[in-house]
């Protein structure tokens, strides 16, 4: 029986996709309904199940990931977790599946997992499930703003923009991460920091995703602001800014013609999966290692330019 930073590993499933078999094998057509799930996607993503090894970076810290059911906010709080970091994670209630998923491999590091269902577009919710993540986690360090909305099964850009659509972007990927922020000051301090999820869209949009892109822009603008403000209490905001990466968003809003070809344009000529995204997270969230990082964000884009 092996042992991966105080994880057994004598019972595992299946080896996740690798990063290669993405760049061999391609993505079938495949389509589902927000907010998708995990265990509906061929092939499954690698959130780092079986390889991310962590080495005390966040020992003793508490972090609150929205949209840690799934997707990068998994694989961020299984590498916080195995860093040594306590977690609480806010989703939607019909991602229960995909959360307690993620609760399991938190648990099997030996930290603690708390689960937040619940629709962050509701202003009420969104506010108490933050105050309940540093009660139940016993604080807050680093608050990572990580759920978001897209649509683009739509025929063109802005004429095929329904004002339902633009509502539940807007308010996912803005008004919630406000609310979240705002409410996360109270137990913020010295030292703690705040990452945003961007996206490759803020640099470089696609016609489809005109409203989705302008949030994603809006976010890394919020982040600049934010650390001009939050560093003189000692807080630092930074954002994460990913390119196509494999995770139940993309089946659940994209066409299935468009999965085939997904992240081939990118200089390394594929999407990327979930676990490469969280040694980024893992970085900007360390006190030590990135405690003179504010105000930027880190590109995990395959290659795309993120300036
Ligand atoms: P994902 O579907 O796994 O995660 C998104 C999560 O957002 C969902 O799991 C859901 O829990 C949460 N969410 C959405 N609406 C919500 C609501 N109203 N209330 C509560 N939770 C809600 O997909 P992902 O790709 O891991 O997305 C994570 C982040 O990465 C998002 O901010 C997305 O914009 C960003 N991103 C993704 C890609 C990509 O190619 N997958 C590229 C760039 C940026
Ligand atoms: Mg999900």
């Amino acid at each position: 029986m092996g042992t991966l930073n105080g994880f057994m590993t004598e019972q595992h499933q299946e080896p996740d996709q690798t990063a290669e078999d993405l760049a061999t094998q391609g993505i079938p057509e495949q389509s589902q309904n927000p907010p998708g799930h995990t265990d509906d996607m061929t092939p499954r993503p690698d959130h780092g199940e079986e390889s991310y090894q962590g080495s005390g970076r966040l020992e003793g810290l508490k972090a609150y990931i929205t949209g840690g059911d799934s997707g990068i906010g998994r694989a961020v709080a299984i590498a916080y977790a195995r860093e040594g970091a306590d977690v609480a994670i806010a989703y939607l209630p019909e991602e229960e599946d995909d959360a307690q998923e993620t609760k399991t491999w938190v648990e099997k590091a030996g930290r603690a997992c708390v689960l937040l269902p619940g629709d962050l577009r509701d202003e009420q919710h969104c506010r108490q499930v933050v105050n309940q993540a540093a009660e139940q986690l016993g604080g807050l360090n680093i608050v990572i703003n990580n759920a978001s909305h897209q649509w683009a099964k739509r025929d063109s850009g802005i004429e095929s923009v329904k004002t339902e659509e633009l509502d539940r972007i807007m308010k996912t990927n803005i008004y919630a991460m406000v609310w979240t922020t705002q409410e996360a000051l109270k137990h913020l301090g010295e030292g703690d920091s705040i990452i945003f999820t961007s996206s490759i869209q803020a640099y470089s949009p696609s016609e489809k995703l005109i409203d989705y892109a302008a949030t994603k822009a809006a976010e890394l603008n919020m982040a600049i602001n934010l650390a001009a403000e939050l560093g003189p209490r000692g807080i630092r905001v930074n954002a994460v800014a990913p390119g196509p990466i494999w995770t139940p968003l993309q089946p659940a809003t994209q066409t299935p013609e468009k999965l085939t070809g997904f992240g081939e344009d990118t200089p390394l000529g594929r999407p990327g999966q979930p676990a490469e995204l969280a040694p980024a997270y893992v970085f900007l969230g360390s006190p030590s290692d990135a405690s003179y990082v504010s105000g930027t964000v880190l590109g995990v884009t395959g290659g795309k330019p993120t300036f």
